[in-house]
């Protein structure tokens, strides 16, 4: 017999979006069941952001091991057990997705493995292998994620890899030809280029990393050249003929076809929402065509007692944007009058240098009509740059010229992705090139940049001229 299980909130889907919608909504003393028909920590912990990082940081490490002879430092028989670095990455993702499980169950979250669609607005059906279950519910947050487009003539298969297949590879190749010039395929590519894998990237746009400001992706793309990454833009792939050991990819440039061999193909040109096979017509959650959930500001879907959160509704698909998402739609369903305001969030790419952007660009800015300065420090007058052989890239500030109110920041350089984030502080809070210059960053660190770029906006640089 399939007696219905009744639960306050739902969570469908146990990603960044999903597990931190359970816990905050755990915390503010709802009775909360997760659903996850695959591993808990959704795409981000098992296949996206934190193995993707875990191999970026390994192929750093053996490059520096291989490449330092410039400060002085040379190794002999650096080897590569590629085995060896996935298996210390899977760890890695084994502490987090087992972490995420602890704090669930920590939050006396209910954890449900299985499928979910909906039966109606109050109900879900939860299908494991060999049973279902019929759960009622009061609200449901939908948190189910994305998964890769497919290109015409390009079928995943062994040797026809998504982000997924790449990420695990349990060889290295000799080979790849990586299709997409997005963050994904940047990261992606950069990491088996540092590895010693001969990398070919095709980009249909005519330049890499769409979205950042060209003085950024013009360091990316001199980096890459010095790996000997050959990066074709303006180019289409066309098809894909797999042979019994690899690859030949074809591809459109300038009028001509070409064809390229390797042993992979890496195809990453965007991602779709998982909203499919859920049921929601049949409900009457409203989606656009490109199977987008349209939600209010509190992620509230067409039917008041369903959310949607990350991936499946508009706005970038990264995993800080499902958490914050995740905390909203929870305080809402426990009538607090939380709103999402995206003035404040990052973008990151975890290329070399790495690069970082908040609130307001210049152009950005100009589209709006709003006067700025851009106030823009190089990391070559950076003390602790230099001291670590990191002198590539600036920090750039955007303050509004009438009353110097910081609403923006771009940042191309050494750990970029961390030093954002005070200008992302900076931007919540309402402060001034003034306040961020008098406050006292220790020396020498990277953060000082950003204090040095207020000092600039203001008129009063110390450290350059
Ligand atoms: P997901 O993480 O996709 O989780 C959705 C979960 O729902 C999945 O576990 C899925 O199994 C489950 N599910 C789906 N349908 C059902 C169903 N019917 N019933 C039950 N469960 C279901 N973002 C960043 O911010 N920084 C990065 O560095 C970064 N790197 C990335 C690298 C790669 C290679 C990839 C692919 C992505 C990366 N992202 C990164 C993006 C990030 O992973 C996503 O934005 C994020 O995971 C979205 O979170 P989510 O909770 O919306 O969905």
């Amino acid at each position: 017999g399939d007696f219905p299980i009744e639960t306050d909130t739902i969570v469908i889907g146990a990603g960044p979006g999903g597990y931190v919608a359970a816990i905050r909504a755990a915390q503010l003393g709802q009775k909360v069941t997760i659903v996850e028909k695959g591993n808990l920590g959704g795409v981000c912990l098992n296949v996206g952001c934190i193995p993707s990082k875990a191999l970026i940081s390994a192929s750093h490490r053996y490059q520096g091991a291989k490449s330092s002879e410039d400060i002085g430092i040379t190794a002999e028989n650096v080897t590569l057990d590629f085995g060896k670095v996935q298996e210390w990455k899977a760890g890695v993702v084994n502490k987090l997705t087992s972490g995420v499980e602890g704090l669930l169950k920590g939050n006396k979250v209910d954890i449900v493995k299985g499928e979910a669609y909906f039966v109606d607005e109050n109900s879900i059906r939860v299908m494991d292998e060999n049973s279902a279950q019929t759960y009622t519910f009061k609200h449901a947050i939908i948190a189910t994620g994305s998964r890769p487009t497919e290109i015409p003539g390009f079928q995943y298969s062994k040797r026809v890899l998504d982000s997924t297949g790449a990420i695990n590879l349990d060889e290295l190749p000799e080979k790849l030809v990586v299709i997409g010039g997005g963050y994904i395929g940047i990261e992606l590519g950069t990491t088996y280029a540092n590895f010693g894998t001969e990398v070919t990237i095709i980009e249909y746009e005519k330049d890499i990393l769409g979205g950042f400001e060209k003085q950024m992706t013009a360091l990316v793309k001199r980096n890459l050249k010095k790996k000997n990454v050959n990066v074709i833009t303006k180019a289409e792939a066309k098809s894909v003929e797999e042979t019994e050991s690899g690859v030949k990819v074809t591809y459109s440039s300038k009028g001509e076809e070409h064809t390229i061999e390797a042993d992979y193909v890496l195809v990453t040109v965007g991602r779709k929402p998982n909203t499919d096979e859920l049921g929601l017509e049949q409900v009457g959650v409203k989606m656009n065509d490109k199977g987008v959930i349209e939600v209010d500001k509190q992620r509230r879907t067409s039917v008041p007692n369903i959310f949607a959160i990350g991936d499946i509704v508009e706005g970038p698909m990264l995993a800080h944007k499902a958490s914050y998402e995740g905390k909203i739609a929870a305080e809402a369903i426990s009538g607090q009058s939380s709103e999402v305001d995206y003035l404040g969030i990052p973008a990151v790419v975890f290329s070399e240098p790495e690069l970082a952007s908040v609130g307001y660009s210049e152009q950005d800015a100009k589209d709006e009509g709003i006067e700025v300065i851009a106030a823009r420090f190089p990391y070559a007058a950076n003390g602790r740059a230099l001291a670590l052989n990191e002198t590539d890239g600036y920090v750039k500030l955007i303050t509004r010229k009438e009353d110097g109110l910081i609403i923006g920041g771009q940042i191309a350089g050494a750990n970029a992705s961390d030093i954002i984030a005070e200008i992302g502080l900076a931007i919540e809070s309402g402060m001034t090139a003034e306040d961020v210059a008098m406050t006292i960053h220790a020396h020498p660190t990277l953060g000082e940049m950003t204090m040095e770029a207020a000092e600039i906006a203001l008129g009063t640089p110390i450290h350059v001229m």
